[in-house]
């Protein structure tokens, strides 16, 4: 079957489609049936080469429009995401396996509620006047910093790529982005999509490739910052090369955060908002609150209603709007996933129910979870990223939060509970930089998006993305004589 809004060559450089077949071919798989359906090849050096000097010769040109011009193209391209959504979202499906049901709502959606966003604020980027004694002032001016390189994980890759470019080039930047190896089609198509608006060539690239293309775009002299959105590992290495530059950072990384219910909680938005948490995208989210923290007085109730409201997940064809929960991303994830469930019985926790591969083609699991959980189980510590729940008891509000910090992450935190003040009370203890009270899993462009710890540097969406991709300038203005000492 072909689709008709699959990209044409592997790379996106200075406005137009490139292939170079010199590269290691890259097979895009379908995760629901493990059907191959494109091939791709990495970025040569020549490819790396070509896509930054044309970022590099399109920011000069991009920074010298006005904001509003700027803010135009990206609404521009908003309104295009926003009219292709329905092919954009079979092609985020294909690309990585999520339901149609959600891609279609949450992908290029999302996408474009960031350019439009961002497109809104270009045009109001300014510097202030700061008055000084004897009526010196100076100014500020908020400037681009060059090119930027986006490094994405698999999990959203339309999103990951707007929520980077979009702020980006608001600012007057360009960018080369790097899509995860396992889902690169999709970030073809925003590239397509902002020529498409009117940014100039070389104003967005996109080049193909594992980690070794995006090492070579983080150490390249050329490039200004670097925004990753990926595990911990990666990042730690992403951050040390860019530290011998002193590049700028963005770090979107891993998380394993707390969701905790209170006794008081409204147990079916608790239950809600603990799927929402887990098993949206098969689990494959940074923000979900995997640890959920159960008081003990509604453990077994929170679990009987968990379990039947799973039994209803509808598990099969992506692209059919009625199913809500697809394959794993890939052969090698799901491996991942199972062998944490296999340790997760070894080390004495009760499978609740799921956690089975299902005899079909492609990269299918059932949603786990796991109760009696304990805070030192493998299970209870790492970041798994993939349909997995664990659910531990607890009795004491001090205890829980000791408990719920005791991590090296810092990403997400939620709180359920009818006590108001409680709530803000525990919110306000917890160590992450994106949390939900009564919710989970929101993630509005409006609001600051980013974790704490090892879970990340910067943030992404909102005002506050403005001031990972600018630096401020200070002039000062003297008005009256220079007087030196000698
Ligand atoms: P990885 O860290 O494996 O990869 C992220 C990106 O970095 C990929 O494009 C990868 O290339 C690239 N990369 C790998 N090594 C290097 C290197 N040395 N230099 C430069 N680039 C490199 O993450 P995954 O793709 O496996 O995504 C899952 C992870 O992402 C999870 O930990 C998850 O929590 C996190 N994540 C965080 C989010 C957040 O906003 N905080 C959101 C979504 C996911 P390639 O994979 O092609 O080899």
């Amino acid at each position: 079957m072909t689709y008709p809004t699959q990209p044409t060559a592997s790379h996106y450089v200075n406005g137009a489609y490139v292939e170079d077949t010199e590269g290691t071919p890259m097979p895009v798989i379908y995760p629901a049936t493990g059907e191959v359906i494109a091939t791709l090849h990495a970025a040569t050096p020549a490819i790396v080469d070509r896509a930054l000097a044309a970022a590099q010769a399109a920011q000069a040109e991009w920074a010298a429009l006005g904001g509003t011009e700027r803010g135009r193209v990206l609404r521009r391209a908003a309104d295009i995401m926003r009219e292709r959504n329905h092919d954009l979202s079979v092609l985020e499906t294909r690309d990585t396996g999520k339901p149609y049901q959600e891609t279609s709502v949450a992908d290029a959606s999302s996408g474009a509620d960031a350019l439009e966003y961002f497109g809104g604020l270009a045009g109001s980027l300014t510097g202030e006047h700061i008055p000084l004694p004897g009526g010196d002032w100076a100014y500020t001016v908020r400037e681009p910093l060059g090119v930027c390189v986006g490094l994405g994980a698999w999990n959203y890759p339309t999103q990951i790529a707007c929520w980077k470019a979009a702020p980006a080039l608001a600012c007057g930047n360009a960018m080369v982005f790097k899509p995860s190896e396992t889902t690169p089609l999709c970030a073809l198509k925003v590239a397509e999509i902002l020529t498409e608006a009117g940014a100039p060539p070389g104003l967005f690239n996109v080049v193909q490739g594992a980690g070794a293309v995006g090492a070579a775009l983080t150490t390249d002299p050329r490039v200004a910052k670097v925004s990753l959105t990926g595990s911990v590992p990666t990042g730690k290495k992403v951050y040390a090369a860019a530290a011998a530059e002193m590049k700028h950072v963005t770090m979107e990384l891993g998380g394993k955060s707390p969701l905790v219910i209170f006794d008081d909680a409204d147990l079916d938005d608790a239950v809600g908002g603990a799927i929402l948490g887990n098993f949206y995208s098969s689990g494959q989210v940074c923000s979900n609150g995997t640890r959920v923290f159960v008081h003990r007085a509604i453990r077994d109730a929170f679990l009987d209603r968990l379990t039947a409201r799973l039994a209803d997940a509808v598990i099969g064809d992506p692209l059919d709007p009625a199913t809500n929960f697809g394959p794993m991303v890939s052969e090698g994830q799901l491996q991942i996933v199972l062998n944490y469930i296999a340790k997760g019985v070894e080390e004495g926790a009760r499978l609740v129910t799921g956690g089975q591969r299902l005899d079909r083609p492609g990269c299918w699991i059932t949603p786990a979870v796991f109760a009696d959980v304990t805070d030192d189980m493998t299970i209870a510590r790492e970041e798994i990223f993939g349909p997995v729940m664990c659910v531990l008891d607890f009795e004491d509000e001090d205890e829980v939060i000791a408990r719920a910090n005791a991590t090296e992450y810092g990403l997400s935190a939620g709180v359920f509970t009818r006590d108001l003040q409680r709530g803000h009370r525990v919110i306000g203890a917890l160590q992450a930089g994106s949390c939900f009270l009564n919710s989970y899993n929101d993630a509005p462009v409006e609001v600051p998006f980013g974790g704490v710890k090892m879970s990340g540097v910067g943030r992404e969406n909102s005002k506050a993305a403005i001031e990972h991709y600018s630096q401020v300038k200070s002039v000062y203005v003297r008005m009256g004589r220079v007087e030196a000492p000698f």
